[in-house]
């Protein structure tokens, strides 16, 4: 048998449906890989490896007994640090969490573990999803497997870095502000943001409620797809999820795969074609749309004046929304409690625990969010910001009347190396600057591969109207079909 970590989730899904090989067998190859590489990639918080052994023998024993299996049962999938599993550590990348076992899993984990597919680990990610470079997290940074001095994005580098390395071929992120595309885009693998409300929040650790949504990454649009089919959908515990199936993106990204885009509008976002990005991304654009007019696409320029006014809007309201949710540790209930020695007062706890479990990014948003809804500022700040969220959407929706997707460049840069934007917090901030209109408006968008700058991948992003999750796995099919998927130098 060749090398299973180097499949599709598709074709090692077939391996074992086939009987050619166990649940088992996969899932220690992967094992193999993740202690071979590790050391240099560091993709992982926690490897589940009795979990995972376990969850496998349960696939091949309901093989065996000839039960149904999912399209993606004995496949191992990565895990970002944000979602709770049940017994699993969980830690948001915080200390303030450190050696924290969840009670409860996750919808996400639950459908993962139902659908057959075998949770491997947990992976690291920037402290509570707040950055773009993994290099805020409590545990230390991860390296990106195309260049390890560079970082392989965030706030869920670990989960792309991961299927990047082979030690998964497909893992779970969350974006909140580009969060599972940036991390796409930089490690040259495909990462997708559903519609808002279509996958569950429940079991999501809380960063800005009205933006947070979890979705797929993987090494290919339809293993990305299979992944969003088998997560996404109603969830009655979310209050804010969507009570529609969602639509058939399996389909969509097999009939793009045929590489044929006739009929199809795609929108160039005037404000996002000329400056901010680098030339080699900006390059790598332009080939990338004349590839999808060769594909039958129609291309035109649509303007989206109020995108500027994105990156500001977005530091208002989700360190707001955080101030909020991170409200809720307090050394009290779980995780760390520092200074606790029946002498110090509640309120000496709480300051000294939450002094020592955030770290400089965390406290800087909260520090921001409190202070633009506090009752002075919140008109100046906070509700300014919220009015600049609903011309975006208005922008988002006129486009969609003339064209069906929106095209750009993911992110302005390739990987950096570490430590280059940690100075300056807005510097690094930039790295949202094409993803963030898509959370504001709560659309879903996907970043997929398109070509390569001084070595370094660069990613496409294809932006879709709400619950139109489908019209971008087309596309992003068709993109993949032409230019092939991106392999990191050996590690
Ligand atoms: N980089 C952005 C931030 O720091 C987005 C993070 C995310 O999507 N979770 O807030």
């Amino acid at each position: 048998m060749s090398d299973v970590t180097r499949m599709t989730a598709t074709e090692v899904a077939a391996l074992v449906a086939g009987g050619e090989a166990s649940a088992v067998e996969v899932t220690q190859a992967h094992l193999d890989r993740i202690a071979a590489v590790e050391d240099r990639v560091h993709a992982f918080l926690h490897v589940d490896t009795d979990g995972a052994l376990a969850a496998a023998r349960d696939v091949d024993a309901r093989r065996a007994a000839g039960e149904p299996l999912g399209p993606l049962a004995g496949v191992p999938v990565a895990v970002k640090d944000v979602l709770t599993t049940k017994g699993v550590p969980t830690t948001a990348g915080s200390k303030i969490l450190e050696n924290w076992r969840p009670p409860y899993d996750s919808t996400i984990v639950s459908r993962l573990r139902a659908a057959g597919t075998v949770p491997i680990g947990k992976t690291n990610m920037d402290e509570f999803a707040m950055g773009s470079s993994t290099e805020y997290s409590a545990y230390g940074p991860t390296n990106n497997p195309w260049d390890l001095t560079r970082i392989p994005g965030g706030s869920g580098g670990g989960s792309a870095a991961a299927i990047a390395a082979y030690e998964a071929p497909l893992a779970i992120g969350s974006d909140t502000g580009g969060s599972i595309r940036q991390p796409g885009a930089v490690t040259g693998t495909v990462g997708a943001k559903p519609t808002y409300g279509g996958t569950s929040r429940y079991g999501l650790i809380a960063f800005s409620s009205s933006l947070d949504t979890p979705g797929p990454c993987a090494r290919t649009v339809e293993d990305a797809a299979l992944l969003h089919s088998v997560i996404g959908g109603h969830d009655p515990r979310d209050s804010t999820s969507i009570p529609q199936p969602v639509p058939d993106v399996v389909a969509a990204a097999r009939l793009g795969a045929t590489g044929d885009l006739t009929g199809v509008r795609l929108g160039i976002v005037t404000e996002f074609s000329g400056e901010g990005a680098e030339p080699g991304v900006l390059a790598a654009f332009r080939d990338s749309v004349e590839t999808l007019t060769k594909l039958g696409a129609e291309v035109v320029e649509v303007s989206c004046p109020h995108f500027q006014y994105a990156l500001p809007a977005y530091y208002l309201i989700a360190p707001s929304e955080c101030s909020s949710n991170l409200a809720r540790f307090d050394g009290v209930r779980f995780g760390l409690r520092v200074g606790d020695d029946g002498v110090k007062s509640l309120e000496e706890v709480m300051s000294l625990t939450r002094d020592q479990g955030f770290g400089p990014e965390v406290k800087r948003r909260i520090i921001l969010g409190t202070y633009a809804l506090s009752s002075g500022y919140y008109d100046a700040y906070y509700g300014q910001a919220q009015k600049v969220r609903t011309l975006i959407t208005r922008d988002f929706n006129a486009a969609f009347e003339r064209v069906d997707v929106l095209i750009s460049p993911t992110t302005p840069f390739v990987a950096f190396p570490f430590g280059s934007r940690t100075g300056d917090p807005y510097q690094m901030y930039l790295a949202d600057l094409f993803t963030i209109p898509t959370n504001l408006y709560g659309g879903p968008a996907i970043s997929v591969p398109c070509g390569l700058s001084e070595g370094l991948p660069v990613g496409l992003q294809v932006m879709a109207p709400t619950m139109a999750d489908d019209r971008m796995y087309r596309v992003a099919a068709a993109l993949e079909s032409a230019v092939g998927t991106f392999t990191p130098p050996a590690l």
